[in-house]
């Protein structure tokens, strides 16, 4: 019989693990860290309940760091491949791990610094040379083709449309079918083709981080020209805070077609101020078998649609600090999506007291994070040790993130041909699991758990 453990992501939206055992063989599903708050930071420092030495493999369901940040982690503690993975999410990796090796430096030449750390010296959680050795690990497998993940363990990656190259996994395994969503899409967003949907599950573990809410009917985008329109109107500056993958380049996407069909000014500078994200804009333009028809029609006109003459894609530091003395009205694209660190904060602390700027959020912000606190209405926030009041105009588009909301999720598992045996809901908040587990069982009368971390079950 096999068992699925639940190390991560349980009652939380960052940390995804899940160890399945069969027999004598043992894989990891997904392998991120916990963001957020600095509780949950410190539990990445524990070592796993497991023997990283005695795994068979690791198979990943895309490139965010909350899915993928452990990899250089658990080679250093033995772990020594394979790791499955998709093409375009392998591609993306070679640039997320050796950024996350370079910020974990940053924070302990930092730590040193200033000596808070308890460990003298304070050494970075990985370096660029793990993060080359976990890439070393990589074995891309093709959507849609079996491969073995263990003797008597075999995977299937279909596309989810959550960002570039994420895959949901269908794992067998004891002659049981086990699905894993991993971050699950929206539908007809731009780019990316949609999701696809799983036919048959045994098991099922599904996401649930916008599982206690609805997306607004009305046009995300539309709505995006609208807050544009408003900050340009008062010669001020839009602050989008975005994750370097998947959310930056979808946001230049809506404002480039606001620019080419006169909603938003033709010349508005638009700035992409973060080395990540200007290098996952080279792999969306490039990776056609990914795009949608939408995608493929305009870059068959002539230019990546993702790029134009008024968006600058920002990497050198200094052409990043020069943008503080650059007067509105423009658009300042930056990382990290959820202001617990990178180029954003820099500009948070020259414009938020502005009241002629906009902060826009459009992802999901995390309990415990300087993006929650924003949004929830705090008056005065800290950044870099310094007071800074808050006078910007905060706005939140929720439609623009990368995941479905309550309704696309009950909708993506309505494929499935017969009940699952179990339903076990990870990667949400605790009113969002409730929300959806309470919304799965009245539309389909299944049985929903809500696993605590460290549990088991068992896939009889
Ligand atoms: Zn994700």
């Amino acid at each position: 019989m096999s068992t699925l453990r639940f190390l991560g992501a349980c009652g939380t939206v960052t940390g995804s693990k899940f160890l399945l055992e069969s027999g004598s063989h043992r894989v990891l599903l997904d392998c991120g860290v916990f963001q957020g708050s600095s509780e949950l930071k410190q539990k990445n420092w524990s070592p796993p309940p497991f023997d990283p030495a005695s795994l068979d493999s690791v198979v990943i369901t895309h490139a965010h760091i909350d899915h993928t940040g452990y990899l250089p982690r658990l080679g250093k503690q033995g772990f020594s491949g394979p790791v499955y993975i998709t093409p375009p999410t392998a591609g993306l990796l070679g640039y997320l791990l050796p950024d996350a090796a370079h910020l974990h430096e940053e924070d302990a030449l930092y730590a040193n610094r200033k000596s808070y750390s308890s460990h003298k010296p304070a050494l970075p959680f990985f370096d660029a040379k793990d993060a080359q050795s976990a890439l070393g690990l990589l074995r891309q497998v093709p959507f849609h083709e079996r491969a073995e993940a263990a003797p008597g363990i075999a995977f299937t990656f279909r596309r989810v449309g959550h960002i570039l190259g994420a895959a949901f996994v269908t794992v067998e395994a004891d002659a049981r079918r086990i699905v894993f969503s991993g971050d699950v899409g929206q539908r007809d967003v731009p780019i990316l083709l949609d999701p696809e949907q799983p036919e048959a599950a045994d098991y099922l573990l599904l996401e649930s981080t916008y599982g206690d809410r609805l997306h607004p009917d009305a046009s995300p985008r539309e709505e995006l020209g609208r807050v544009v329109v408003e900050t340009v109107g008062r010669r001020g500056v839009l602050l989008i805070p975005a994750f370097a993958v998947g959310r930056a380049q979808d946001i230049l996407y809506h404002l480039r077609s606001l620019q080419r069909d006169g909603t938003i000014p033709e010349d508005l500078p638009i700035y992409l101020d973060s080395p990540m994200a200007v290098s996952a804009v080279d792999l969306y333009c490039s990776a056609t078998s990914e795009h949608d028809l939408e995608m493929e029609k305009l870059r068959d006109a002539g230019l990546c649609p993702i790029e134009g003459p008024s968006v600058h894609l920002v990497r050198d530091r200094d052409e990043s600090i020069a943008l503080n003395s650059r007067r509105g009205p423009m658009v300042i694209v930056s990382a990290s999506g959820m202001l617990s660190g990178g180029r954003i904060l820099h500009h948070l602390k020259h414009r938020l007291s502005d009241p002629a700027t906009t902060l826009l959020f459009v992802g999901f912000q995390a309990q415990g994070t300087l993006g929650r606190r924003i949004l929830e209405g705090a008056r005065e926030v800290r950044i870099f040790g310094e007071p800074i009041a808050v006078r910007a105009e905060i706005r939140d588009i929720p439609a623009l993130s990368a995941h479905a909301d309550q309704r696309g999720l009950i909708e993506w598992v309505a494929s499935l041909a017969s009940p699952p045996r179990a339903v076990s809901l990870v990667h949400g908040e605790p009113k969002a699991r409730e929300a959806l587990a309470a919304g799965l069982r009245s539309k389909y009368g299944w049985t929903v758990n809500l696993p605590a971390e460290g549990e088991a079950v068992e896939l009889k």
